[in-house]
């Protein structure tokens, strides 16, 4: 057993827009929250360059300096920080209980903000700049970087719904967009490909792998290499940007066991809150939300999980997966809002006059 070292009413695990705004909403509430920040503190924000897209910045902010005001922000509010990798927690009783490199932090509610990390190829010239082109013309997000690409010739990379939806999105902006798929047909949902491949910006090349960015840090990228795996040929296509749009990854691990989730491992929370299958652990951001994928909704969220702690601390109902409510003294409400199941597993009416609920049909 390590030694405890944190109990808090609020942990909140991620740092990125979802993990710190729910820290700023809790901080704000004088709940105290802990931010738990892991490997990439700031999340995946702090390795983009200019944001564009984040409401309230007219001149657009480069990424790292968003973050650093979000945690700002949540600091001048009291939000406590910890660096520390986190090897496993234990989400069968409250409080929770998290085994850091540190040593144990117990919590009362956890917020889970652990975002998702986009899958890369792992080829030369994708890395990050100064190491490889990232951020000079290679990108993960079009939504993010697709304004900078404006009458340029694009490769996407991928054959999934996030490939053609990429694709067609920079259609907006590009000269032309190449899929470049790795089969001979695509992974993706057949509305989504039929809208990319009727497209006239948009060809693709089948059975092919991208194994090399080619550019230089003066002049961003200016093409990739190629190998077809059916002829071994290799070729090289001019191209302005890259986009990788192999799918994305949540960083959901150390949950497997406890949390409901997807078949990709995101979280799944009720419809009307962000609350999980477990009651007092919430989840949002991306390690939530496989569809939007924004700062601005993961910001969003985080503010919704934040307000869900505070009630369910407050001891008020909090809508589970099931569609039942809980508190965190242990009555359950149930779907119908007509009963009350108490701890002791009496049933009563949840009619304010007390009458009994109306029988079904
Ligand atoms: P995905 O469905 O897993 O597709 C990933 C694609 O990338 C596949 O075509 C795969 O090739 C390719 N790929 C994976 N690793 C690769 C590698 N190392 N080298 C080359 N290619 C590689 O991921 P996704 O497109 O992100 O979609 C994820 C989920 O989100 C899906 O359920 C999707 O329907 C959903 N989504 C929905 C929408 C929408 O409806 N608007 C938009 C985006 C995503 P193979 O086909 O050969 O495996």
């Amino acid at each position: 057993m390590t030694q405890e070292i944190l109990h808090k009413e609020v942990v909140i695990i991620g740092s990125g827009p979802a993990g710190l705004t729910a820290a700023i909403y809790a901080a704000r509430a004088d709940l105290k929250p802990l931010v738990i920040e892991g490997p990439q503190p700031g999340g995946q924000l702090t390795i983009t360059t200019e944001v564009e897209n984040y409401p309230g910045f007219a001149e657009g902010i480069q990424g790292p300096e968003l973050m650093e005001q979000f945690r700002a922000q949540a600091a001048r509010f009291g939000t406590e920080f910890l660096v520390s990798w986190i090897d496993k927690v234990d989400l069968s009783e409250r409080p929770f209980t998290l085994h850091t490199a540190e040593g144990t932090v117990k919590a009362e509610t956890l917020i889970i903000a652990s975002g998702a990390s986009a899958k890369w190829l792992g080829i030369p010239g994708e890395a990050p700049a100064p190491h490889g082109l990232g951020g000079l013309g290679v990108s993960a997000c079009a939504t993010c970087d697709g304004f900078f690409f404006k009458g340029k010739k694009i490769v996407v990379v991928g054959g999934g719904d996030t490939a053609m939806e990429e694709a067609t999105f920079l259609t907006r902006y590009a000269s032309s967009v190449t899929v470049v798929h790795r089969r001979d047909h695509l992974r993706a949902s057949k509305i989504m490909q039929d809208k990319a491949m009727k497209n006239e910006k948009i060809d693709f090349i089948w059975n092919t792998d991208v194994v090399e960015i080619l550019g230089t840090p003066e002049s961003g990228v200016a093409g990739v290499r190629l190998y077809n795996n059916v002829t071994h040929e290799e070729t090289t296509f001019d191209c302005e940007g890259v986009f990788i749009a192999i799918g994305h990854k949540p960083n959901t691990d150390m949950f497997k066991g406890w949390l409901e989730m997807d078949d990709i491992g995101y979280l799944k929370t009720n419809g009307h809150s962000m609350a999980t299958n477990v009651p007092g652990v919430f989840a949002c951001g991306d390690a939530q939300d496989s569809f939007y994928r924004q700062a601005i909704t993961a910001a969003g969220t985080g503010c919704m999980a934040a307000i869900d702690a505070e009630r369910y601390l407050d001891n008020l109902p909090v809508p589970t997966l099931t569609g039942e409510e809980v508190t965190i003294e242990g009555e359950i409400v149930t779907a119908d809002h007509e009963t009350i199941i108490m701890p002791d597993g009496e049933v009563i009416s949840n009619h304010a006059d007390g009458e009994a609920a109306p029988a079904g049909d």
